[in-house]
């Protein structure tokens, strides 16, 4: 196949290009670079089935050729990315995905897009579940990505309807693995960069909130098992092993073998209390379900933290 992958620079983009390369397809990687990283893609360069295509979606997108598969990924994710830029995240994921559809539509290529477990907001229900239909503030600082994201489904499914696109929508709960950029605020990669770099653990809030952290590699397993179906979605992916942010600081110190401190901070605003995937969709769909524990996922993020040259470890508060 040949496949388009937007944010293919990114944390998840590039690491389904990298798959995708490795099973055999053809990858056109397009990313602006805002928040995608050239270090992320540069090894899979060496090949000749993978290309680059620096273009800002949100202006058009234009790839030349035969196309039969789009990865709809771009779009900053990490709540300090989005909150700095709200109107690129608004412009993203709706003039975005936008020109991602009509690039699908013109090809006539499988479209799926990454939406997210924000699209439930603060949840009424526990586990949420694809019929869950969410509890968002349209008007709070979160609404740039959650809103963005709940429109990009509207019209996905619009464009299925109208316009007969085989589209794809992809629910992403919090994953976290190997590039990740270090300084882009989320849980997980400022408690490691805190953790190697033996400063305290920033905790937001009571750290009695909790999320559910998928491995990237059962992720991107997931991506895959929609791109090669004509699923129509929204199908939940990610790691229903549920934990408060205090238990997750408490495993990343024992993992990285320091007895940091923790320093409290203030709640950013429409934080959820809780989130945790229901995968039973996933499940019955694909056979899918995660592989990596949070105990090995969280071994191999810091292993690959720790070989980085210069982790940057300025944690970004809300
Ligand atoms: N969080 C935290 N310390 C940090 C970064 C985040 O306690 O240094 C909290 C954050 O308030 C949220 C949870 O951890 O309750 C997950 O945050 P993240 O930004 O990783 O993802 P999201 O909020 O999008 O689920």
């Amino acid at each position: 196949m040949r496949v388009v992958v937007t944010g293919g620079a990114g944390f998840i983009g590039s690491n389904l290009c990298e798959r995708l390369i490795e099973r055999g397809d053809e990858v056109v990687c397009v990313d602006d670079f805002s928040s995608g990283v050239l270090d992320n893609v540069r090894h899979l360069t060496e090949s000749p089935r993978f290309s680059i295509s620096r273009q800002d979606i949100s202006a058009g997108l234009t790839v030349d050729g035969h196309v039969d598969a789009v990865a709809h990924l771009a779009s900053p994710a990490s709540p300090p990315d989005y909150l700095r830029r709200p109107l690129e995240t608004l412009a993203v994921g709706s003039r975005g995905t936008e020109n991602a559809l009509e690039l699908a539509f013109r090809n006539g290529a499988r479209f799926i897009i990454s939406s997210t477990s924000e699209v439930y907001g603060d949840p009424l229900a526990h586990p949420q579940r694809e019929s869950d239909w969410g509890n968002v503030n349209p008007i709070g600082p979160r609404s740039v990505y959650d809103e963005a994201k709940r429109y990009a489904e509207a019209l996905t499914m619009a464009y299925r309807r109208t316009k007969g696109v085989n589209t794809g929508i992809v629910r992403v709960f919090n994953t976290y693995g190997v590039r990740m950029r270090a300084d882009d605020g989320r849980v997980v990669s400022n408690f490691i960069t805190q953790a190697l770099a033996g400063k305290a653990l920033s905790i937001y809030g009571s750290g009695e909130q909790t999320r559910s952290f998928c491995y990237v590699d059962d992720l991107v397993g997931g991506l895959l098992a929609m791109l090669g179906s004509d699923e129509p979605g929204p199908v939940n992916f990610g790691n229903p092993e549920e934990r408060t942010v205090t238990e997750l600081a408490d495993l990343v110190c024992r993992i990285v073998g320091s007895d940091a401190a923790v320093e409290y901070h203030a709640l950013p605003q429409d934080d959820p209390t809780r989130r945790c995937p229901d995968i039973s969709l996933a499940g019955r769909l694909f056979g899918w379900a995660p592989r990596v524990g949070i105990e090995e996922g969280l071994r191999r993020t810091t292993a690959w933290f720790a070989a980085q040259p210069e982790p940057d470890t300025a944690a970004q508060l809300c």
